[in-house]
């Protein structure tokens, strides 16, 4: 891995830009260890802390960046409607391209992503969307942002995805949408939701936004179900601080999209051409400054999608053999983890800890982590959401009583938020080594956990 990036391309990318010093480090941030290692006293009990190293800042400028920007901002093109520098169109053909999809519209943020998608698909008052609990909050806004009823069903405790089973049973006639979570940028089940789909005739939307140049048999995610959205937020694998991208194959849906992201003007028309038809439209554009960042991050883009699935296919190996420690599960389907997270299950009984006093022992040796998503009570949060004058007219109480009788407990997400952690997808982008040093802090912190639950 180390030779992917060299130092002339380190050199390369941060030469001659003023704000480089406010960027702490090179592409692959090489740690260093403690010369005691996992057999060393843990850091949380007085030890050294076993990484001596220090993780660097994400994102990780590029090169083209700056120039890019610059132009933009000296050549006065600052909106994709009228822009000589198509920037914007730009970012979308490279990375439908990228991805082999027929069309990608570029959006403001992954939730507009979402928005966009469900509302060129018509979804609205009384339609069901199915969904994971175990998500960020947008993926459950997008659906209550459309009036439409958001179905979290269960999660499946050894993937962390959303479970395909009882998402099917879940169905209703109401049902009209799957919104699989592809979370940690891990893919979902997409035969059994593909499936699904297709028997129940619903439309399939893949939330893609932690899931960039991840892989699903011979398919990048995205572009299995009707749509597939993306996130390009500051901590996603791609980012420009803000932004979204929405992949499709289908033409006619892509012009829907685009007209639901442009005020009901599609792609073909001028800027005093106005056609109507698309259902909910708004004004979701992304800037031409926002593609000219993206067009400068997406240089390494390929290169790093390789190196977190290297590094996080042989962290799964070492993690897995330390009793306690059990690394998220892929399906079979998987040919490539976006490993927009790392993330595992802490077993209380196994490990000798509790995940509080692991997580605090684990950071102590200077390995930062969180422990995921909390349990948020989405019954609750949508009951409060429709309990608006609207949305009470939409959702009886009955319906609602009904509805919260179907999502139920949720036993395994609940479980999930009590043993998940999660490692940032920077921490993947190192060498090896790097992952032998998270490897053995693990380790010391689990030989040691006796003493460790006693302090
Ligand atoms: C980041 C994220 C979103 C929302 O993306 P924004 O760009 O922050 O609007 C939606 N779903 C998931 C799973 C995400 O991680």
């Amino acid at each position: 891995m180390s030779n992917k990036f060299s130092r002339r391309d380190f050199m390369a990318a941060s030469g001659g830009i003023g704000l480089a010093a406010a960027f702490s480090g090179l592409a692959p941030m090489v740690l260093t260890a403690s010369e005691a290692g996992a057999d060393g006293k843990p850091a949380v009990l007085g030890g050294t802390p076993l990484n001596q190293g220090a993780y660097s800042h994400w994102p990780i400028l590029q090169g083209d960046e700056e120039k890019m920007v610059l132009e933009v901002l000296k050549t006065g093109n600052w909106f994709r409607g009228d822009s000589r520098l198509h920037m914007v169109d730009r970012f979308e053909n490279e990375y439908a391209a990228m991805n082999k999809a027929k069309h990608c519209i570029a959006v403001n943020s992954g939730t507009s992503a979402l928005v966009a998608s469900m509302a060129a698909l018509e979804i609205g008052p009384g339609d069901e969307v199915i969904t994971s609990p175990y998500t960020f909050i947008a993926t459950i806004n997008s659906v209550l942002y459309h009036y439409a009823l958001p179905v979290p069903v269960d999660v499946d405790l050894e993937s962390f995805q959303l479970d395909a089973a009882c998402a099917d049973r879940a169905c209703t006639s109401d049902t009209r949408c799957l919104l699989p979570v592809h979370i940690g940028g891990a893919p979902a089940d997409l035969d059994a939701f593909s499936e699904i789909a297709k028997r129940r005739e619903l439309d399939l939307v893949e939330d893609a936004c932690q899931a960039h140049l991840g892989r699903w048999r011979d398919k990048n995610l995205g572009t299995v179900g009707r749509t597939g959205c993306f996130s390009l937020q500051v901590s996603k694998n791609l980012s420009c601080g803000d932004g979204g991208a929405i992949l499709t194959d289908d033409d006619e849906l892509a012009e829907a999209i685009f007209k639901c992201h442009n005020n009901c003007r599609g792609r073909s028309t001028d800027s005093f051409d106005f056609t109507y038809g698309a259902a909910r439209a708004t004004n979701q554009r992304m800037t031409e400054f926002q593609a000219a960042v993206l067009l400068g991050q997406m240089k390494n883009i390929e290169a790093y999608a390789e190196t977190r699935q290297e590094n996080g296919m042989y962290l799964n190996r070492l993690l897995a053999e330390i009793p306690g420690v059990i690394p998220a599960k892929l399906y079979d389907g998987t040919t490539r983890n976006a490993w927009h997270l790392y993330m595992f299950r802490i077993d209380k009984e196994g490990f000798g800890l509790d995940r509080g006093k692991f997580t605090d022992a684990l950071r102590a040796e200077r390995i930062p982590c969180s422990t995921g998503y909390g349990a948020v009570d989405w019954v609750d949060f949508v009951r409060n959401t429709y309990a608006s004058k609207t949305g009470s007219r939409l959702y009886p109480k009955k319906t609602l009583d009904d509805w919260a009788e179907r999502v139920g407990t949720l036993p395994n997400f609940k479980r999930l938020c009590g043993e998940a952690v999660w490692f940032t997808q920077n921490m993947l982008l190192g060498p090896k080594k790097n992952m032998e040093i998270i490897a053995d802090a693990v380790r010391r912190i689990q030989k040691n956990a006796a003493e460790i639950a006693k302090s």
